[in-house]
């Protein structure tokens, strides 16, 4: 596992840093509940910018979609959700805890070690009603999976984008689940956020694709830095596949907890439209021209969570070293993944140095998301940086304001620079476009 990095140390950097906070800590909290602060904001966002990037923008056949959390109850019904979707529940007699059976080693307690009751089965999805009236006629869902919302628009998708297969539909956004069991910090909540593709293709090409998928998707967290010793892909085996699923590999990350799935990679075959067109009345009948053939397409689903993910990079990033006799914690976060780009650092509250060091911060802040810190020792602002994973510091010093070159501070590898104030925008850039892990390329061209 990533080395000696416990939860524990992730959840108190979490709350010191302003990344994630318990929800309504001020009343106690709510149970699995989490707010992202300001760092956690924007490490979510540039999770779900990552992925956006790498399965939209950079993909001539994916479009995205944004469809609501609350859909006709109908949906919920064709999907097999209102019947399927539940998880078998045992209560303990003694101290009253409540577990997932199909998680427990033994019909005992875990907590107490008490008699349990018998298995019941409860439904994962959140009710609540529409309109004024209580009553069962207005019930509506908080959609348990993103997925539903996709399929139930493929017809509108097709005809106004003019896609042909194979083509994907993304989307991003939250999810419900009234999980029975809750825990290990934003892993397992019940109010999260998927990363959902479903990629439509001809039935006959889906194993193939499925293969594409599972690599392509495992080497998305490799990029953004996640050692790939900490991955591994798990295939279901046919007794735990759902029942609409042809094939299913999870992608697993080692967590301090063990081996848990971060995301999932399903080939569904023909099941989710086959259930809509039954349910609807509605075809949803693909014509391939170029076979002169029309089918429904078969379907191939990698589903990821953005909470699950900004734990991983977390963790797989977070590193306790000693730099000179003292310890130093740093999250190593890729530059694309990092709240803050840059930290303009004046050497003190001077006031010779302070303009200066202020129109260094308005040159950069318009290109890279900047932070400007004056206070206490440049030592513990450092510090601070290292532990939102900042990537680069700009220390302005009085030598500034003679030779108008500051010194660039590398995070990884502690090494500092000289630079002309005019260049620094053209160095930042470099670095951070995916030069700043090959620190030596850019500053030895610099020193000759
Ligand atoms: P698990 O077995 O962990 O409950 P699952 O197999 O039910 O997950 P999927 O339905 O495949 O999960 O959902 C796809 C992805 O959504 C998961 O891989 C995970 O990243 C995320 N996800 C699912 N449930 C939760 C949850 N309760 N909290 C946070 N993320 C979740």
């Amino acid at each position: 596992m990533p080395a000696d990095v416990s939860m524990d140390k992730i959840v108190s950097l979490c709350k010191r840093r302003g990344f994630v906070f318990p929800s309504s800590e001020i009343y106690g909290g709510l149970a699995s509940c989490w707010d992202y602060g300001p760092m956690g904001v924007e490490l979510k966002r540039n999770v779900r910018d990552a992925w956006w990037k790498a399965v939209v923008h950079e993909r001539a056949d994916v479009v995205g979609l944004d469809t609501s959390i609350m859909m006709h109850p109908r949906v919920w019904e064709a999907s097999g959700h209102v019947d399927g979707f539940a998880d078998p529940m045992v209560d303990c007699k003694s101290c009253r805890l409540r577990w997932r059976a199909d998680e427990l080693e033994k019909q005992l307690c875990p907590s107490c070690g008490g008699a349990l009751t018998e298995p019941r089965m409860f439904n994962l999805m959140f009710k609540t009603f529409m309109g004024a009236v209580e009553e069962e006629a207005s019930t509506v869902y908080l959609r348990p999976e993103t997925a539903q919302g996709i399929f139930v628009n493929f017809e509108n998708v097709i005809t106004t984008s003019r896609k042909k297969l194979p083509f994907g539909i993304a989307q991003i956004g939250k999810s419900f689940r009234n999980e029975i069991t809750t825990g290990n910090f934003i892993f397992r909540t019940r109010e999260f956020e998927q990363l959902e593709l479903e990629y439509f293709v001809k039935p006959g090409t889906d194993e193939k694709w499925f293969d594409y998928w599972v690599p392509e998707r495992l080497d998305w967290y490799v990029r953004l830095g996640i050692k790939r010793e900490n991955l591994r892909l798990r295939e279901h085996d046919k007794s735990e596949l759902a029942h609409y699923a042809r094939a299913c590999s999870d992608i697993d990350y080692l967590f301090p907890m063990g081996w848990s799935e971060l995301e999932g990679i399903a080939n569904r075959g023909d099941f989710d439209l086959t259930q809509h067109a039954k349910a609807s009345g509605k075809e949803f009948l693909y014509f391939d021209a170029e076979a002169n053939e029309k089918y429904v397409p078969y379907v191939i689903e990698p589903s990821a969570g953005v909470d699950r993910s900004v734990l991983a990079f977390l963790i797989d990033a977070y590193e306790e070293e000693d730099v000179e006799g003292e310890k130093r914690t740093v999250l190593h976060l890729h530059p694309a993944l990092a709240p803050i780009k840059v930290a303009v650092l004046p050497l003190s509250r001077n006031e010779r140095l302070t303009p200066l060091a202020k129109s260094v911060y308005r040159q950069l802040c318009s290109g890279f998301v900047t932070d400007y810190d004056d206070s206490q020792s440049i030592g513990r602002r450092y510090r601070r940086q290292d532990e939102i994973g900042t990537p680069f510091c700009v220390t302005i010093d009085f030598e500034s304001l003679e030779d108008k070159q500051v010194t660039i501070r590398d995070r990884d590898t502690l090494a500092q620079i000289r630079v002309p104030i005019e260049e620094l925008v053209a160095i930042l850039e470099a670095k951070l476009r995916g030069e700043a892990f090959d620190a030596s390329s850019l500053w030895a061209t610099r020193e000759k």
